[in-house]
């Protein structure tokens, strides 16, 4: 890939290296050269000098030098040639590219960036000024969103009418569909996707809008959330809300914080914390990490304590290995999500982010939460638990100096635990007395997933699963890949992500005896059991006690589908309908 030669000496020509400093720090003039603070070094008295004759420049402090397309790369952490597409825009050059079929991709992209931001822009104002976004407006106000932020995150109201955006846009229908701003319906007439909801832009790296995340009013209908469809712009496992304002401070403190939505976003760089992204309804992939690596060594996680226990250990320590990262976790209250705490106690958010838990800290102080009361068989049990998620770690210095940890706080022999780490099959003998997913929800998992694959069962496994019944990210991933290709294994594992694709290769080729109802039961009351989880922490955080029979009504319908009832299918699917109902308004 490439940009014609000639185009590049042209950017060169054009670009006024002051005028794009200026854009990130303040200059003076001095004799004929300009000079301000280093952006790449601290520094209190300006040693920072530009010839802009010659569009160069060079700082006494730190000997960073270059010329205008280096300073861009180096203050907007591009690579030369996206430093060389963000001149050419603002000097008004049009790039011709080595190979055609870039040209018009690029090309294509323009033209749809620029629906997506007169959509932008739209909203924008609607929110600002339209009559029927007073609802919006307060809703804004009462989540701590004064008009600062209102402006800064150019949030918007989608109006709740069938074409609002599409008559005022006049696309042809296939940009409009293209963008996923609208779509042509059965009459024929082109309709708006985000009707009715406050619109969150979401913008490329570089600040290009690409799509949106749309939150409905409380009370509204539909989904809590919805995002922009998969379009040429917008790829969700690629996406990351709040990189555009958050890579500067990202880089700056050689640390991003990764979160799960768009208020949270905004609650940490209201409590200062202005390098927060959020996935968009994923899980972190490894586009996402190669993406955010570019940025920072050091990634806070601060998800829902759940959500981030459940984070796929094995991948978070091959990244944490291979681009030499360093993984930690937000010491979050349970059932309060950043945005929320940035409002209420932003000093503990500050506190959480400050003082992180490693990554493998955090699950074994989680699995040593998980068992309850002191009892040497509790406290044998939780030195088990504990142990199977050292395990995972590829370090052995990492492992032992957890293992001294763990038969301290359990009392138990440290010898003989090290022996027992070691010890191949002991994984196997260790005996749970508990239903087999609360030690990890990985096994039947796996399993509904192998008979979903197999020819033999799938007929009978894939009608009765759901992706609320998939606590791992990457199952759910291969679930989905398996459903959209109706069950075609070779098409799953081309359609899907590459990890999850891989995944379903590895499973295709492994055994699996377990009976389809009954794999789909303990799945099904391990997502009733996590939901219950959730709606305590949320009962314990906001007292809200509304929320009391409903814990009461899931606690009867969990025990009627234990594993020695009867089998009820009418009542499972009862349940399950009901968790995806509350997954739906949850994402
Ligand atoms: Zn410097």
């Amino acid at each position: 890939m490439g940009i014609v030669d000639e185009d590049i000496a042209l950017v060169r020509e054009r670009a006024d290296i002051v005028a794009v400093a200026n854009q990130f720090m303040q200059l003076k003039r001095v004799g004929r050269r300009w000079t301000g603070l280093c952006p790449f070094h601290g520094e209190k008295t300006p040693s920072f000098s530009i010839n802009a004759e010659e569009g160069l420049y060079y700082c006494f402090g730190c000997q960073a030098k270059g010329d205008t397309i280096r300073l861009v790369e180096e203050l907007q952490h591009l690579t030369f040639v996206e430093a060389i597409e963000w001149l050419a825009q603002q000097t008004g050059v049009t790039l011709r590219y080595t190979d055609r079929a870039e040209g018009e991709g690029r090309k294509r992209r323009q033209q749809l960036g620029a629906a997506v931001e007169r959509a932008v822009e739209w909203y924008h104002q609607r929110l600002l000024t339209g009559a029927d976004a007073g609802a919006a407006r307060a809703y804004l106000r009462q989540r701590g969103f004064d008009g600062d932020s209102v402006r800064r995150y150019r949030l918007g109201w989608a109006p709740d009418e069938w074409d609002a955006l599409a008559r005022h846009l006049d696309l042809r229908d296939e940009v409009l569909s293209a963008t996923g701003l609208g779509f042509v319906n059965k009459a024929r007439r082109q309709q708006d996707f985000f009707r009715g909801r406050v619109m969150f832009p979401i913008f490329d790296p570089q600040g290009g809008a690409i799509g949106f995340g749309g939150r409905v009013l409380p009370g509204g209908e539909g989904p809590k959330y919805r995002n922009t469809s998969q379009t040429a712009l917008y790829d969700k496992s690629r996406v990351l809300y709040g990189l555009n304002w958050a890579k500067s401070e990202a880089a700056r403190a050689d640390e991003v914080i990764i979160c799960e939505g768009y208020t949270d976003v905004i609650g940490f760089a209201d409590a200062g914390l202005a390098r927060a992204v959020a996935t968009c309804g994923t899980s972190l992939t490894e586009e996402h990490v190669r993406l955010l690596k570019r940025f920072a060594r050091r990634f806070v996680l601060a998800f829902d304590p759940d959500a981030a226990g459940a984070a796929a250990a094995e991948r978070v320590y091959e990244w944490e290995r291979r681009h030499d990262l360093e993984v930690v976790v937000a010491d979050l209250p349970a059932g309060l999500d950043p945005g929320d705490l940035a409002r209420d106690d932003p000093d503990r958010l500050r506190a959480a982010v400050a003082d992180p838990l490693p990554f493998l800290g955090f699950r074994v102080e989680r699995a040593l939460a998980a068992v309850e009361g002191r009892s040497p068989e509790a406290n044998a049990r939780r030195a088990h638990d504990a142990l199977e998620v050292i395990r995972e770690h590829p370090d052995g210095f990492v492992r032992d100096q957890y293992v001294v940890t763990v038969a301290d706080r359990c009392r138990v022999d440290v010898d003989r635990l090290r022996e027992m780490l070691r010890g191949k099959g002991a994984r196997v003998k260790l005996v749970d007395p508990r239903p087999a997913r609360r030690r990890s929800g990985e096994l039947p998992e796996l399993s509904a997933l192998r008979l979903a694959i197999d020819g033999e069962t799938r007929q009978e496994m894939l009608p009765l699963l759901h992706e609320v019944l998939f606590e791992d990210g990457l199952h759910a991933a291969a679930y989905r890949a398996l459903v959209a290709a109706g069950g075609d294994l070779h098409r799953a594992i081309e359609d899907a992500d590459p990890e999850a694709g891989e995944l379903l290769q590895r499973l295709a080729t492994e055994d699996e005896s377990g009976d389809p109802a009954d794999v789909r039961r303990v799945l099904l009351r391990a997502a009733g059991h996590r939901e219950l989880k959730r709606l305590r922490a949320e009962h314990a955080a906001t007292g809200d006690d509304s929320i009391l029979p409903l814990t009461t009504w899931l606690g009867q319908r969990l025990a009627a589908v234990a594993p020695d009832a009867r089998p009820r299918r009418t009542e499972e699917d009862q349940l399950l309908g009901w968790l995806a109902e509350r997954a739906e308004e949850r994402s």
